[in-house]
C-alpha cells in the first residue's frame, strides 16, 4: 500500500473536488452562480458538522461539571455591540484596487521595493500564501529581466500593506492587475452585518448579525449565575452561527461569512493563576482535536506577541494547523481579564459581579476563552484524511483508492452493512436485521448494489470505518459477518455483539 504524495494545491483542489462529488459541501445558491464566502453542507458534510459539533458539546459540556450550554440569539440589542467594542472596533484594514474593483486586506496583500546595487527600481506584491516570500522574490527577479537593469538584485524584505507609506502606495502593482497606480491607502471597514428591526428603517432600528457567540455568554452572565447553581470557576459555552463580512473569504470554507462558532468563557477568581489556567485550556484544546483525529504532528502554537495584544488581553495562544495553503490559526485561546463582564456593566449599569464568601466582598471574574469555528475544524479533519494510495485490487493488480482516514467518532457513517448478493433474499434480509438494529444508535448505510470491491472505494472515500458484509458463512454457520476495516483493508469474522461492542469502544 503506498501513500501518493500530493503537491499542496492539487490536494486542496481534489479536497473540494470529493467534498463537492460525495455530497460534503456545495457552494451555496449554485445554481444562481454561487454568492462568495457562504456554503451549503450536503447530507455527507452536515452528519460530519453535526457529529463535530456533538463530539464538543458532550466533551466540554455534559461530560464536565464545571461548564453549561446556552443558546442565545442571533440579533441582541446593539448595545451589546458598542459596549464589546465591535462597533467602534471590529474593523480590518481594507485595500481598494480601483481598475479591477477588487478589494484585498491589507494585512494579507504583501510587497517588496525590487533593490539593484542599493538602488529600489520598482515594486513587486503578492497575495499571502504558503510562499509569498518565494513569490516575491522571483517577481523581483522578473521585474529586474523585463527593465533590463544590470546589478545585483537584494533579496527581497516582504512587508504587508498595513506598513505602506503614502509615498510607496502608488508605486505597489495591484495582483489583479498587475500594474501599479490604482491601490488605495488603506482604510478601515467594519465586518459586521447590518440590518434592521422593525418596519422603520432608519438609524434607531439599526441590528447587526453577531460576529461572534461569545457576547450571549456575557450577556446571560447574571442569568446563568442566578439560575443555574454554579461556582467559580465554572463556564458557559455555546454552540452557533455567527457572520462576518470578510473582505476576502478564501481557501473554501477556512474564511467564509457565515460560519459556526463553539465558544466557551471559563470564568474565573479575579486572584486565580490565569496563567495557569490558560495554559490548561491550551493543553484541553489540543488533547480534543486529538480524540476526534487531528494528527500532533500537523498542530503547532502561536503566541500573539505582547504589543499586539488588546490593552485588556493577558495572553491569546493560538492552535495552529497546517493546511495544504499553510499554517493557520485553528483555535484561538485568549486570556481576557474582566474586560468584557466590566464593559458590559459600564454600559447597561447592571453589575456584572459575584459573592467571594471567603473575603465577604464582591468582584467581577476574568475570563478564558477557547474559540473556535466549526467550519474550520472540519475543513482540518477533511485535510488531515484524505489520501490517495495504490493498493492490490481482487485480482493481484495496482488500482487506486482514494480514503478519507477520518475518526470514527465524527465518520458520518460509522458502519456499512453489505450482503454479499443482492439477488439473495436470505442474505438481503439477514442484512436488513442488522442494519435495522444498527441504525437505532449510530448512522449506517445499507448497500446492496455492484461488486463487493467497488463498494468498500465508495466507503473508503467517504471516510466509513467499518464495513460489514453478509455472506453464506453468516447464514449457514455461527451468524458472523465479515468485518473490513477500512485503514488496514483486513477483513476478519466478528460477531454481532462484538461489533456492538467495537463502536461503543470508538464511537463516544
Ligand atoms: P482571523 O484573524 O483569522 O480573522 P480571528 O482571530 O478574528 O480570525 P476569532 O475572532 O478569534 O478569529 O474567532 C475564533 C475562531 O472562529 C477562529 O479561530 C476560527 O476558527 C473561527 N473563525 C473566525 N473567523 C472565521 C471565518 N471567517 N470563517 C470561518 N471560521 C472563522
Amino acid at each position: 500500500m503506498a501513500n501518493t504524495e500530493q503537491d499542496p494545491g492539487n490536494l486542496m483542489e481534489a479536497i473540494v473536488a470529493l467534498a463537492k462529488r460525495r455530497g460534503f459541501v456545495f457552494q451555496s445558491s449554485e445554481i444562481y452562480g454561487g454568492i462568495n464566502g457562504f456554503f451549503d453542507y450536503g447530507p455527507l458534510g452536515a452528519e460530519l458538522k453535526k457529529n463535530i459539533r456533538d463530539c464538543w458539546w458532550d466533551d466540554m459540556v455534559r461530560r464536565r461539571e464545571d461548564i453549561v450550554g446556552i443558546e442565545t440569539s442571533i440579533i441582541m440589542h446593539p448595545k451589546v455591540w458598542e459596549a464589546s467594542g465591535h462597533v467602534a472596533g471590529f474593523t480590518d484594514p481594507l485595500v481598494d484596487c480601483k481598475v479591477s474593483k477588487q478589494r484585498f486586506r491589507a494585512d494579507q496583500l504583501f510587497f517588496a521595493a525590487v533593490i539593484v546595487d542599493g538602488k529600489t527600481i520598482g515594486y513587486v506584491s503578492a497575495l499571502e500564501s504558503a510562499a509569498t516570500g518565494a513569490e516575491l522574490q522571483s517577481a523581483a527577479e522578473e521585474f529586474k529581466r523585463k527593465k533590463a537593469v544590470q546589478g545585483q538584485l537584494t533579496p527581497v524584505q516582504p512587508r504587508d500593506m498595513t506598513e505602506v507609506t503614502p509615498d510607496e502606495i502608488p508605486l505597489i502593482p495591484s495582483p489583479a492587475t498587475g500594474e501599479p497606480g490604482s491601490l488605495t491607502a488603506p482604510r478601515s471597514f467594519n465586518m459586521m452585518f447590518q440590518t434592521n428591526v422593525g418596519a422603520m428603517t432608519d438609524a434607531s432600528s439599526v441590528a447587526y448579525l453577531r460576529p461572534e457567540t461569545a457576547q450571549g455568554m456575557f450577556v446571560d452572565f447574571k442569568n446563568v449565575v442566578d439560575t443555574g447553581r454554579v461556582k467559580l470557576p465554572f463556564g458557559i459555552a455555546q454552540i452557533g452561527k455567527s457572520f462576518r463580512n470578510e473582505i476576502t473569504p478564501r481557501n473554501f470554507i477556512f474564511r467564509s461569512r457565515e460560519f459556526e462558532q463553539m465558544e466557551m468563557e471559563y470564568f474565573i477568581h479575579e486572584d486565580a493563576d490565569w496563567a495557569k489556567c490558560h495554559r490548561e485550556w491550551i493543553d484541553w484544546c489540543r488533547q480534543w482535536l486529538g480524540s476526534i483525529g487531528l494528527p500532533e504532528s500537523h498542530l503547532s502554537e502561536y503566541n500573539h506577541p505582547k504589543e499586539k495584544l488588546a490593552f485588556y488581553s493577558k495572553g491569546t495562544t493560538d492552535i495552529m494547523f497546517r493546511f495544504p495553503f499553510g499554517v493557520q490559526e485553528l483555535w484561538g485561546i485568549a486570556a481576557r481579564g474582566n474586560y468584557d463582564l466590566s464593559q458590559h456593566a459600564k454600559v447597561s449599569g447592571v453589575p456584572q459581579e459575584i459573592f467571594d464568601e471567603a473575603a465577604k466582598k464582591r468582584f467581577t471574574p476574568h475570563v478564558i476563552e477557547p474559540a473556535v469555528g466549526v467550519d474550520r475544524i472540519f475543513l482540518a479533519v477533511l485535510c488531515a484524511a484524505y489520501a490517495e494510495e495504490e493498493v492490490r485490487d481482487e485480482k493481484g493488480g495496482v488500482e487506486k483508492r482514494t480514503v478519507l482516514r477520518l475518526n470514527p467518532r465524527i465518520a458520518p457513517v460509522k458502519v456499512a452493512v453489505l450482503p454479499l448478493l443482492k439477488n439473495k433474499p436470505e442474505l438481503t434480509a439477514r442484512a436488513r436485521e442488522i442494519h435495522g438494529r444498527l441504525k437505532r444508535k449510530y448512522a449506517v448505510f445499507y448497500d446492496e448494489g455492484g461488486a463487493i470491491g467497488r463498494r468498500y472505494r465508495r466507503q473508503d472515500e467517504i471516510g466509513t470505518p467499518w464495513c460489514v458484509t453478509i455472506d453464506f458463512d453468516t447464514i449457514e454457520k455461527d451468524g458472523s459477518f465479515t468485518l473490513r476495516e477500512r485503514d488496514s483493508m483486513q477483513q476478519r469474522r466478528i460477531s454481532e455483539a462484538e461489533l456492538f461492542a467495537l463502536l461503543d469502544e470508538k464511537v463516544y
